[in-house]
């Protein structure tokens, strides 16, 4: 009996679905004449770090679903917290003096695991509500000091921080912005930390230091009264997990403090343990005035996200600000709330902070460099549990002589199309191949992905060989 559901583990009509789903869902992201064309692949199960799709496929995911999957699948206790919350309260609103019981102990709890300053946050459905409301906040809290004039946020080309229309103008990728009229006004863009890209010549920590002066030139050319807030991923994910250089972070902070801008940290990746701590900030010595998170804290179970608020911003929205005129309907959703509370229990009760930052980062970080001995690879990187590598035509002596492919030819798609039809999920950001796997994943299980990694690998050079691509 075929079940469309896949739930329960019956056998599901695969060429049924991707009939309806080529005929009714516009995917996110998607061409979806090109999609259609192939079909979708269906997913219908997770356990650990593994999916299996509707042709019984087994795969390795290597996305964490899209970098949220962070305890991995099949988590019954929080398909029961969720079960529980909904039997009892599935909804009720936040705007009407009232609150719910799992909004008020998440609320709390964020507190108390955030970086010190940290006593409020803002909660909204998706990280990129979370952002859109960093740009009302920040320019709210420059309203109720007198300085109305503050109003631009500055981002960084290549940011990712989000789709709608205020996220979408504060990512820096010039795909989305050639789309529908992003950036709107107010929010300028300046270079990304990438050494690879722009480090010719330069040692890291003195890239590091010049890519932060971009900052400063920027609020100097604007006129740092105009200027309400800097946004950054500490680690870049969508644009292809950019780790900049140890020097970066700590002159960012020092010019956002000299000009009074205030700094947002987008931890919608790097927070919930991806880095091996709760948030990455002090990791990269910063400390910034707001949080943006989503993806890890509820481990993709249940939509959510929101905004960490410091005290400097809380202190003047609270005490001075009146009424903050924004706010959705799922703001402290009682059972998203509910699945990210048992979300953070397991983080805890695992000791999957310990793990990763004691265990399997640096596992995972001796590992993935290997694979720049693949002809294939440049450059391999990986901080905490994120990582990537460059897919290059011909390896140089120094990582800046090595030679790329032409961006045309999309080799990154092919050696995605590679994985993916051998079991494993690596993601292609044009010719960076990069991962982000769920926290849970124990070394043996590294192990066992650097081998289907390097497997796939040679598949595709054997592929771009026979297409005279190399
Ligand atoms: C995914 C992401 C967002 C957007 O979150 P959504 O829940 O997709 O709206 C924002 N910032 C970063 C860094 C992200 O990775």
């Amino acid at each position: 009996m075929t079940n469309p559901d896949g739930a329960g583990g019956q056998q599901v009509d695969t060429a049924a679905i991707q009939k309806l789903d080529s005929a009714h869902y516009l995917h996110p992201f998607t061409d979806f004449k090109s999609l259609n064309a192939s079909g979708a692949r269906v997913m219908v199960r997770g356990e650990g770090i593994y999916l299996w799709d509707s042709n019984g496929n087994k795969t390795l995911d290597g996305m964490s679903g899209l970098w949220c999957v962070n305890v991995g699948y099949g988590r019954t206790s929080i398909a029961d917290a969720v079960h529980r919350q909904m039997a009892t309260l599935p909804f009720y609103n936040s705007f009407f003096n009232t609150t719910n019981v799992p909004a008020a102990r998440l609320a709390a709890k964020l507190a108390e695991i955030s970086p010190p300053g940290f006593e409020h946050v803002y909660f909204t459905g998706s990280g990129s509500e979370a952002n859109d409301t960093n740009v009302r906040m920040v320019r709210r809290y420059w309203e109720v000091l007198g300085c109305p004039e503050r109003q631009i946020i500055i981002s960084r080309d290549n940011a990712y921080h989000g789709s709608t229309v205020a996220a979408a103008s504060l990512s820096g990728m010039s795909g989305m912005h050639a789309q529908g009229g992003a950036p709107i006004p107010g929010i300028v863009h300046i270079g990304q930390p990438s050494y690879l890209e722009s480090g010719r010549g330069m040692s890291e920590d003195a890239f590091g230091i010049e890519a932060a002066s971009w900052l400063e030139a920027k609020i100097l050319a604007l006129g740092a009264d105009r200027v309400a807030a800097f946004i950054g991923e500490p680690v870049q994910g969508a644009g292809g997990v950019i780790i900049p250089p140890a020097t970066y972070w700590p002159e960012i902070q020092r010019i956002c403090d000299k000009y009074g801008v205030l700094l947002i940290a987008d931890e919608v990746i790097c927070g919930f343990g991806r880095l091996g701590a709760w948030f990455s900030s002090a990791l990269f010595g910063i400390k910034p005035d707001l949080i943006t998170f989503a993806k890890g804290v509820t481990s993709g179970y249940v939509p959510m996200g929101g905004v960490l608020v410091g005290d400097r911003v809380a202190e003047v929205l609270i005490e001075r600000g009146g009424e903050f005129a924004h706010g959705f309907t799922y703001s402290g959703h009682p059972v998203a709330c509910a699945a990210a509370l048992e979300n953070i229990r397991i983080i805890e009760d695992e000791g999957l902070l310990q793990q990763v930052a004691g265990v399997t980062a640096p596992h995972l970080k001796r590992r993935f460099a290997e694979l720049a001995s693949h002809p294939l690879v440049g450059h391999a990187d990986s901080c905490g549990l994120v990582a990537g590598l460059n897919l290059v035509r011909a390896k140089g002596q120094v990582v800046h002589d090595d030679e790329s492919f032409d961006p045309a030819l999309g080799v990154g798609m092919v050696c995605r199309g590679h994985m993916f039809d051998n079991g494993m999920i690596m993601r292609a950001v044009g010719d960076r191949m990069i991962i982000a796997p769920p926290l849970v994943m124990d070394c043996a299980q590294i192990d066992e992905m650097i081998g289907r990694i390097r497997h796939c690998l040679d598949l595709t050079y054997a592929d771009l060989q026979a297409r005279g691509w190399l």
